[in-house]
């Protein structure tokens, strides 16, 4: 069957290869009616291309379109071959000076912050980087894919809207040109026509609903082929679509992926094709398995001809967007066949049915048409005016099918709006001409129809789809912003019309909202149910910044001010109409003043937190208090019908429920209220809620007698009884037992003074009081600084941001804070100045409580450390504005005094607990404020005023009858010595300060005269505070002083956990000072220090003594005690591999007897340095194995280290572990024979050692080779600790299980040895730091340890094996006939095989009675090896001759050399190279070999235990000689030849004749030359949005092009992965893991470093189940990181931040780091890392 369809198709296939494009088109142009003829060739030949079977064939259906369909299309158009016609056509382009260039997902996009009229105007990365906003402050953001470049735009950029690029074609092109003019005649017609016929029948396929006819076209064949076609819905979830397929269609689950996948993205596909009931069964075992709980899965049977023409009508819609894109000429024809209108009249053009259809499509065919839009209507300024009217006027209907089609919105024609709204000019012709700002309102009332009785919007028991529909319709907000964001420069009486509607519009909706979400405090029983309340603060929430860009409108335009203000207060009194209504009012009376209210109680009856159109008023009577009206005619404004007791009434009443809350008076109505609260005050919010009802409650005490507001309030704080009645406040506070309802009333008074402070104080808004904005902006960050130093990212976040996303910080941060840049980790900093201080207030309006008592303590910890007294006065405030003036009167109303000298009365009698501290603060703080004001108004005082302000006067006189109480002064006076008010003393002696400063500018000025006596009274004082201040000074300094010393013993023990590198490097320093006075002693002294052989320096031994962390004995470190052992990780590394694609070969088989020189994968060994008694250790990590046990067992979690495979951490510093290292004395002192006479050359020392090699073998055959048990000199316990420590590195290091026997445990013990010393040579050298005296104490202990180790680890293996190995070593450089096929001397790495067999030689040495000494043995085997690695380098040298200049001496070195080098080309039958230069030859090979030799200077170091000679613990010239003499070589490293030339001759003609060296002298295959450069992470750009660009430009290479998610850069190899996602799973080890896990694998030996290039993370990961997130080293211009790129900011590359990543990859410290991360947050356990 399938074969037959195949063959079919391919005949099918040829006939439709033999149409010719240009007959056909020649037909067309001849026709009469060409609609006719075209449609008659679709109808036959679409079906014949799409559609043939079950899957879509992309390749070969576009082939064919293109040469049948599209073909002739283009030939018509073009009168000619389009391959002339089109390049012709582009040629005569003028091209407009749009970009337009449409965004992938996830490509980066930039706006200006300077220069862009609104954060939605962007650039595309070319356009920016060419234009002059790189250099401004500039936003980058990643798109979400659709929108389009704003490049050449004028009305998006207030400057500089061309780039470079778009510049050049504004010249030549006046602006409205018909581009029409550049087309020829004839070519618009057929333009005309072919776009008509084509456009139109797509439209009508894709808006086809009909099931077996086609619109217009004739239906060929009407075959029995069918499609069963699956649609998207945002309902369902990929697993259940995934599992209903299985069933429906019978497929794998790996199809059904794949079906899944599609219908995600194309939002439609084909799940089976066949004949109509065959479809029909799959669409209803679909339907009916996926309508249990929710709607079914949309699935419908179609016809294969219908679905090949909608195929073709997407391929046409595509086709057009090109072809239009060669000449905008095209574009403006096809705009205009767009939006013609059709027979019908409106919304019967083309353009109008698809909007209109949108919400039936699917989502590929709406992406298909929303491109085309874009780049056709969108990108001519004439059409796309017309296409915005056709959009507003379809408004209410798009958006309506919007609320009803369940896709995001990204994929809805509605999305449009932000296209077309944020022009200004058109946004401002559709306000005008379209009504639109009243119709978006209108739309977004219309969908939310859940009302109260009052009419208010209620969302209590909303139901979820309710929710869902709330959700969507607030993207009608969103489009109000837009297009709110431009405001108008000038204004049309039409404009001040179509605006005032949309604000009458606007009220409404307020007005459904004012009073919304009602609640009455809960006595008794707690509620039941918390109350639905976030609906309604999303709401004010999202509305916010709409309701201040309408004040910004109103502000514009005096006459449309002053409109709004009169149709804001009627709807308000029409919102309150009812609020006197009822009850009898009640009549208030205190000191002789007495006023009229209603009763009513926040605590008994209903109060609501929304009050919109209050709030909206509010802000309008500030912006008339800002016109010049207002200071000229205030009674031309509508005051006069303003009732100030209607206005307070409601915003009053919710800010008493504030006080009330936090009094606990509500803690029955649960967390909803709180957090309803919370938001009240938040950022987000406060700006149009709690801001506004403090200038509410400003406004309405400028307008009324303060007095009577006092009254008010205290009755609405429910405290009116306490202060009223006189005495009441002592019954208050003695008769009364419940002390919690005193406790009540004590913070009801606390939030009632607060309240009249913020009042009185809070006049930085301009219009309340004479300042201007940045004053504003500038106290906002003073007091947010005042609590601490904060990074850039934390004050944004501080501070309300505009529509713009801007908060006006950056304007004026200098001239209040100075910016302390970050270090290696941490963040920018901005520190408060500290002139800036004393604009400080302790009840700034925004703190929390919190933030209050830090800014306090914060701020008196300031004063104490400058030696200023503490107290904390109120700042010197601005004037208020002439509306506002009257307001400071309140100060010095009676009532006011009244309730201040009441408390001060409490404080003085100080009888129980019926007052508070905090109280008292707040009266103090009050009467500070209005000394402050009456000595401003002092200060400031002209001629023809009068001070009206005698705040001091008032405060003089002492109570009256009855009371006769003193006056405040007194009770001042009295309380400066209370002992129980200490923390006040600075405080009120401040406020007694003032008060004679004033009274002095007033006997200056002689306006009053003010009470005597003060004087002595002060006197007296200072004395007693003289006394009383140094005692407090001196407590202070004890209590600091305790402080101190705890922080010390503190930091002490954090200390040496958190900066071990550090504590270690200082005691290290210890170290080498005392270490240096052994080697100064005589036996070394000034002798030539040798490292090895038989002239090795003898070195006094010194004991060792270390002590147990664990049970803190001392133990000195012995042969034949018990054992002390290091804490050591083991690890696979690929840190220094020069082959990364290396195939791992498998472990059970592999030999690693020969390191390969490109180090592919080797292990590392690393130590914390922290040293244990071995049975100690034992005991630890058994009880660490039996709790984890226990806790596996119990909670299923996962730890930071896994104790199955042998993993713990350090129990002193946490360092993550898997094994231990013993702790050995120098294990060459026990073998060493220290006789040196007649000690054998190299030639006669390789003759007897070949000899002994043979009578080993012999001896081998005959019987079995015993143990090394006899001559082992080591105890018990270090004997079982060399065979863990050589388990463990075998185990991990081959990746197999443990097996003691095995014979390659010593291997890769000595492995271990070389590469650990390898890795730390190459980590000094990048450092550029000397060779010794630079490694930290623990890396020092570690190599010491592990060298030691290594060399004594034969003595617990297998003698023979060992000297097996042995024999194969020297066997590669010493052939023998007993060992055949050994690697050829350039596939060894020789500094390992010099390790393994100077490691293994003791196994030979010591059955050996020969009288050679071993350190013989050593000497002659290392320079064998540095012989071969001679001939290795020189072999594989690249030395271009003719590179540099060279020096022309001619050194003995240089003719050594290259007498050596001739002899190689001789012995490889001059294959090799010809070189002359044996300059370049001996630099060549003195470079090459420094790695080996500082190798092995380490090595032999660490061995022998000689000290490094000082030359070499310093950078310095001659490295290389003194190299030589530490290591017992010549200076002249050729004449190793020349002494053994006899033996060497023969040996390099062996190795030159093998043949792999003949193969790579032929070019047939690779090898690694030297030096080995040292690895390094890849390099990073300087700024990020390369790589963000890089990424976009990125698609997973498992799902063809799709765009990745997370794409993930590893930073080892530079390799871009597609992680975290489904597509790029594979298997590893029987697990499926991501595309990272699987990665490291590969690249890192399951060690990775990544950067997760969307959220700008770097990624730590190691093994499959750890893993941690890890800063980024790149910074924006405040020293911060933008993890989530969420800011925006301009990032750029830290070098430093990123080399201190790389540093901890070449110390393989990454898995440490992992793990100390994972302890820190254990969260980071919980994570699935290998998904990653
Ligand atoms: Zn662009
Ligand atoms: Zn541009
Ligand atoms: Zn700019
Ligand atoms: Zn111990
Ligand atoms: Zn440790
Ligand atoms: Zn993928
Ligand atoms: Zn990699």
């Amino acid at each position: 069957m399938a074969a037959d369809l195949e063959a079919e198709v391919q005949a099918i296939d040829k006939s439709l290869l033999e149409c010719s494009a240009e007959e056909i088109a020649v037909k067309w142009l001849q026709a009469n009616d060409l609609q006719k003829e075209v449609y008659q060739h679709l109808a036959y030949y679409v079906p014949k291309i799409y559609c043939r079977g079950p899957n879509p064939a992309p390749q070969r259906e576009d082939m064919l379109a293109q040469h049948v369909l599209l073909g002739p299309m283009e030939w018509y158009l073009c009168g000619e071959d389009p391959a002339f016609g089109f390049p012709k056509l582009e040629q005569a382009n003028k091209p407009s000076h749009l970009c337009g260039r449409v965004f992938k997902v996830g490509e980066p996009t930039y706006s200006c912050r300077d220069c862009a009229v609104d954060p939605t105007c962007v650039l595309c990365m070319e356009c920016f980087l060419g234009s002059i906003h790189r250099e401004h402050r500039y936003r980058m953001t990643t798109s979400g894919g659709g929108g389009f470049c704003d490049c050449g735009d004028t009305e998006a950029w207030k400057e500089g809207p061309y780039c470079q690029k778009h510049e050049l074609n504004t010249s030549e092109t006046p602006e409205e040109e018909d581009p029409l003019v550049h087309l020829p005649e004839d070519m618009v017609a057929r333009a005309y026509n072919i776009f008509a016929i084509t456009f139109k029948y797509a439209v009508d396929i894709l808006t086809w609903e009909k099931e077996n006819e086609l619109p217009g076209l004739e239906m060929i064949e009407k075959s029995d082929t069918y499609y069963c076609m699956l649609f998207n819905d945002e309902v369902h979830t990929y697993e259940q679509v995934i599992y209903t397929l299985q069933k429906a269609v019978n497929c794998t689950q790996k199809e059904a992926i794949g079906f899944a996948t599609t219908v995600d993205r194309d939002g439609r596909r084909s799940v089976r094709y066949g004949d109509f009931q065959y479809c029909d069964q799959a669409k209803s075992v679909i339907v009916r398995n996926t309508s249990r709980q929710t709607k079914p899965l949309k699935v419908q049977v179609m016809h294969s001809s219908i679905v090949a023409h909608q195929s073709f009508g997407l391929k046409l819609l595509t086709w057009l967007g090109s072809v239009i894109g060669y000449s905008d000429g095209l574009r403006r024809i096809l705009c205009q066949v767009g939006l013609q209108e059709g027979p019908d009249g409106e919304n019967s053009s083309l353009v109008d049915k698809l909007m209109l259809y949108d919400s039936k499509l699917w989502k590929g065919a709406r992406n298909v048409y929303h491109q085309l839009f874009m780049s056709s209507l969108l990108m001519d300024l004439k059409y796309k005016k017309l296409f915005a009217i056709r959009f507003a006027r379809n408004y209410e209907r798009l958006q309506s099918d919007f609320m009803k089609d369940d896709h995001d919105r990204e994929f809805s024609i509605a999305d449009l709006s932000i296209q077309i709204f944020t022009v200004p000019s058109l946004a401002r012709m559709l306000i005008t001409e379209e009504n639109l700002m009243t119709t978006i309102i209108k739309t977004f009332m219309d969908h939310l129809r859940h009302r109260d009785i009052q009419g208010r919007f209620q969302f209590e028991r909303y139901t979820a789809l309710q929710a869902f529909k709330f959700r969507r319709v607030q993207s009608l907000i969103l489009d109000l912003k837009y297009v709110l964001i431009s405001k108008p420069t000038e204004w049309s009486d039409e404009l001040r019309h179509k605006f005032l509607e949309g604000f009458d519009a606007f009220l409404e909706l307020l007005k459904c909202m004012q009073g919304m979400d009602p609640i009455t405090r809960q006595v008794g029983q707690h509620i039941e149910m918390e109350p639905e309340w976030e609906a309604a603060f999303t709401l004010q929430m999202k509305l916010t910044l709409v309701i201040s860009m309408i004040q910004d409108w109103c502000a514009l335009d005096e006459k449309v001010l002053i409109e709004a203000y009169k149709k804001c207060l009627t709807v308000l009194m029409q919102c309150h109409s009812g609020f006197t209504d009822g009850e009898q009012p009640i009549v208030l009376s205190m000191c002789g003043h007495s006023v009229e209210t209603i009763r009513y109680c926040v605590s008994q009856e209903k109060v609501s937190i929304h009050l919109p159109v209050s709030r909206l008023l509010a802000g309008l009577h500030v912006l008339l208090s800002k016109t010049e009206v207002a200071y000229k005619f205030p009674e031309l404004l509508p005051l006069s019908e303003l009732s100030p007791p209607m206005l307070i009434e409601h915003p009053l009443r919710c800010l008493v429920l504030c006080a009330q809350v936090h009094a606990g008076m509500w803690r029955r109505n649960g967390f909803s209220l709180v957090n309803q609260i919370y938001y009240y005050h938040n950022v987000k919010c406060r700006r149009e809620m709690f801001d506004k009802d403090i200038v509410m409650l400003q406004t309405g005490v400028s307008m009324m007698d303060p007095n009577h507001f006092l009254m008010i309030m205290l009755s609405r704080f429910e405290l009116y009884q306490i202060f009223s009645t006189p005495d009441y406040g002592k019954r208050f506070s003695t008769e009364n037992t419940n002390k919690d309802v005193v406790q009540q009333n004590n913070t009801l008074i606390e939030e009632m003074l607060y309240l009249i402070i913020m009042i009185v104080g809070e006049r930085f808004s301009p219009g309340i009081g004479q300042v201007n904005a940045t004053d504003e902006i500038k106290r906002e960050i003073i007091h947010q600084l005042s609590i601490r130093p904060m990074a850039h990212s934390e004050l944004v976040k501080a501070l309300p941001e505009d529509e713009n996303r801007e908060t006006g910080m950056e304007s004026v941060i200098e001239e209040v804070a100075c910016f302390k840049k970050p270090g290696l980790t941490g963040r920018g900093l901005y520190e408060l100045k500290p002139e800036c201080a004393r604009n400080f207030n302790l009840y700034f309006y925004h703190f929390s409580r919190a933030e209050q008592s830090k800014a306090e303590e914060a701020q008196r910890k300031l004063k104490r450390q400058n030696r200023e007294d503490t107290a904390l006065p109120p700042p010197a405030l601005p004037p208020f504005c002439p509306l506002f003036a009257s307001l400071v009167n309140i100060l010095q109303s009676d009532v006011m005094l009244c309730i201040m000298g009441t408390i001060l009365q409490w404080a003085v009698e100080h009888n129980g607990y019926a007052w508070s501290e905090s109280m008292l603060q707040r009266v103090l703080h009050l009467l500070g404020m209005a000394l402050q004001e009456e000595k401003q108004h002092l200060e400031n005082l002209s001629e023809e005023n009068v001070v009206t302000f005698t705040f001091t006067q008032k405060i003089s006189r002492p109570g009256e009858a009855p009371n006769n109480s003193p006056s405040i002064l007194a009770m001042l006076e009295t309380l400066q010595n209370a002992p129980h008010l200490e923390v006040h003393k600075d405080m009120i002696r401040w406020i007694l300060k003032t008060f004679n400063t004033i009274k002095k500018l007033r006997e200056s000025s002689s306006t009053s005269p003010v009470a005597e006596t003060e004087g002595n009274i002060m006197e007296e004082s200072s004395r007693d505070k003289d006394k009383a201040e140094r005692k407090r000074k001196a407590e202070i300094a004890r209590l600091r002083r305790e402080k101190i010393m705890a922080q010390m013993s503190e930091m002490q023990r954090h200390f040496i956990n958190e900066n071990k590198e550090l504590f270690q490097q200082t005691l290290e320093e210890l170290d080498t000072s005392t270490s240096g006075v052994h080697e100064n002693s005589p036996v070394i002294s000034d002798a030539k220090l040798t490292a090895l052989g038989p002239e090795q320096t003898r070195v006094a031994e010194h004991r060792q003594v270390v002590m147990c962390i664990l049970c803190q004995e001392e133990q000195e470190v012995k042969v034949d005690s018990r054992a002390m052992v290091l804490a050591a990780f083991i690890q696979r590394s690929t840190v220094l591999s020069k082959n990364r694609n290396k195939i791992t070969p498998d472990p059970d088989k592999y030999d690693p007897l020969f390191m390969h020189p490109d180090l592919s994968c080797g292990t590392h060994t690393g130590s914390c340095g922290h040293i244990m008694h071995a049975h100690c250790w034992q005991r630890y990590f058994d009880a660490v194995q039996a709790k984890e046990q226990r806790r596996q067992q119990r909670l299923r979690v996962h730890t930071s280290y896994d104790v199955e495979n042998g993993e713990f951490l350090c129990p002193l510093c946490e360092c993550l572990s898997n094994t231990v290292i013993p702790l050995l004395p120098p294990p060459r002192v026990l073998f060493n024979r220290l006789d040196f006479s007649g000690q054998p050359n190299l030639t006669q020392w390789i003759k007897t050692i070949s000899q002994q090699i043979k009578a080993l073998y012999l001896l081998r055959d005959e019987d079995c080779a015993s143990k090394s048990e006899e001559m082992n000199p080591y105890s018990e316990s270090i004997k079982e600790m060399l065979t863990t420590f050589g388990t463990a590195t075998y185990k991990v290091g081959l990746k197999v299980h443990p097996n003691e026997e095995d014979p390659r445990v010593p291997i890769m013990c000595w492995g271990s040895c070389a590469y650990t010393i390898q890795t730390i040579e190459r980590i000094l050298a990048d450092e550029d730091k000397p060779l010794f005296g630079h490694l930290p104490c623990r890396q020092d202990d570690c190599l010491t340890s592990l060298t030691r180790f290594a060399a004594a680890h034969w003595t617990v293996s297998s003698l023979s094996a060992v000297q097996g190995h042995f024999c194969t070593l020297l066997a590669s450089l010493v052939p023998n006939e007993k060992n055949g096929n050994l690697p050829c001397i350039l596939d060894i790495d020789m500094f390992h095989l010099l390790v393994s067999l100077v490691l293994s030689f003791p196994a030979i040495h010591c059955q050996d009675f020969s009288g050679v000494s071993l350190g013989t043995g050593d000497l002659h085997l290392f320079h064998l090896v540095t012989m071969a690695h001679i001939v290795q380098i020189l072999l594989t040298s690249s030395t271009e001759e003719n590179g540099m200049d060279q020096e022309n001496t001619n050194s003995e070195e240089e003719v050594a050399v290259l007498t050596l080098y001739k002899f190689l080309c001789q012995c490889t039958g001059s294959a090799l190279k010809e070189i002359s230069s044996g300059w370049h030859l001996w630099r060549n090979l003195k470079a090459g070999i420094m790695p080996f030799l500082r190798c092995s200077a380490l090595f032999f170091h660490y061995l022998n235990g000689v000290p490094a000679p000082s030359e070499i613990q310093v950078n310095g010239t001659n490295q290389f000689e003194h190299l030589c003499s530490y290591l017992s070589l010549p200076n002249n490293l050729t004449c190793l030849f020349q002494e053994n030339s006899d033996i060497l001759n023969t040996l390099i003609e062996s190795w030159c004749s093998n043949n792999e060296v003949k193969r790579y002298l032929e070019g047939k295959r690779h090898a690694i030359s030297y030096a080995r450069e040292s690895n390094k992470l890849i390099d990073l750009p300087d700024d990020y949005s390369c790589l963000i660009n890089q990424a976009s430009n990125f698609s997973c290479p498992k799902s063809g092009g799709d765009k990745s998610r997370a794409p993930t850069l590893c930073l080892v190899c530079g390799t871009m992965l597609c992680s975290q996602s489904y597509c790029c799973q594979t298997e590893l080890e029987g697990e499926d893991v991501g595309a990272c896990t699987a990665h490291t694998y590969t690249c890192g030996s399951g060690v990775g470093i990544f950067l997760r290039v969307r959220e700008c993370q770097v990624l730590f990961l190691a093994g499959k189940t750890k893993g941690c997130f890890y800063p980024p080293p790149y910074l924006d211009d405040y020293g911060e990181t933008d993890q989530g790129l969420r800011r925006g900011n301009p990032l750029h590359l830290c070098k430093e931040r990123f080399k201190k990543i790389q540093k901890l990859w070449q110390q393989h410290s990454i898995t440490e780091e992992i793990g100390h991360a994972q302890e820190a947050n254990q969260t980071l356990v919980g994570i699935d890392w290998q998904h990653l």
